[in-house]
């Protein structure tokens, strides 16, 4: 199939997802991931409507983002402190913010001349050794601590969790980041987290049955 026709084949099942599990229709947003992709995969996607962008590797982000700054760009990799510049001066939006050091680089190093930096936490919610991301007890300090950074505007949660085929598996671990926000949420009233990142190609649906406001896609759209 041609990427357009992927494209349109995920939004409708998004779209079925959303009326399934009874979600308002339109709340599931989709993040074309496009790691490893061209510029002209990009071009093709936005001529078929796709507007927001995941990149991991600010190396190869970058050219890409220069050449299409009128697409939204969402940073969802490991972040090392020496490329915060980059990020904090080319993207919209950050998922994988998961520790203070970074977040501070990120608020000090955003441009004034541009909106606050959208950001999710990462939360290593399957507690693997090997993913970056936070647990719970660290979660509540971070996330005050970037409320009261003045350049960052902090929207939710993030999750890349274990890797199963077992829907049942994947329901729950997202169950887990739902009820997570909500906890969040319920501390701190002022400041209501509206953003929930997970879902992946092989387990979006999983994620948008838990409650999934993006959903990050790659490998589907690229079949
Ligand atoms: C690569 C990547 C994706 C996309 O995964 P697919 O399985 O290709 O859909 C989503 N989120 C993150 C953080 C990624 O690194």
């Amino acid at each position: 199939m041609s990427l357009c026709a992927n494209l349109h084949y995920i939004q409708n099942q998004i779209g079925e997802c959303e009326k399934k599990y009874h979600r308002e229709i339109g709340s599931v947003q989709l993040l074309a991931v496009t790691k490893g992709r061209s510029l002209s995969a990009i071009s093709e996607l936005t001529e078929a409507g796709q507007h927001r962008f995941g990149e991991n590797y600010i190396q190869e982000a970058l050219p890409k983002i220069l050449k299409r700054p009128d697409l939204e760009w969402h940073f969802i990799g490991p972040i090392q402190a020496n490329k915060t510049r980059h990020i904090a001066e080319h993207f919209s939006w950050v998922h994988s913010v998961a520790d203070m050091k970074i977040a501070k680089r990120l608020n000090d190093q955003r441009p004034f001349s541009l909106p606050r930096l959208n950001i999710c936490i990462q939360v290593n919610i399957s507690h693997e050794l090997t993913k970056s991301g936070i647990n719970e007890e660290t979660l509540y300090p971070l996330l005050e601590y970037c409320l009261s950074l003045p350049r960052l505007h902090v929207r939710g949660l993030m999750t890349i969790p274990t890797e199963t085929s077992v829907y049942e598996e994947q329901r729950n671990v997202f169950k887990q980041m739902a009820l997570l926000q909500q906890r969040c949420n319920q501390l701190m009233l002022e400041n209501q987290l509206d953003t929930l990142s997970m879902g992946m190609s092989n387990d979006y649906e999983a994620a948008i049955a838990e409650g999934s406001t993006v959903v990050r896609i790659g490998r589907a759209l690229f079949l």
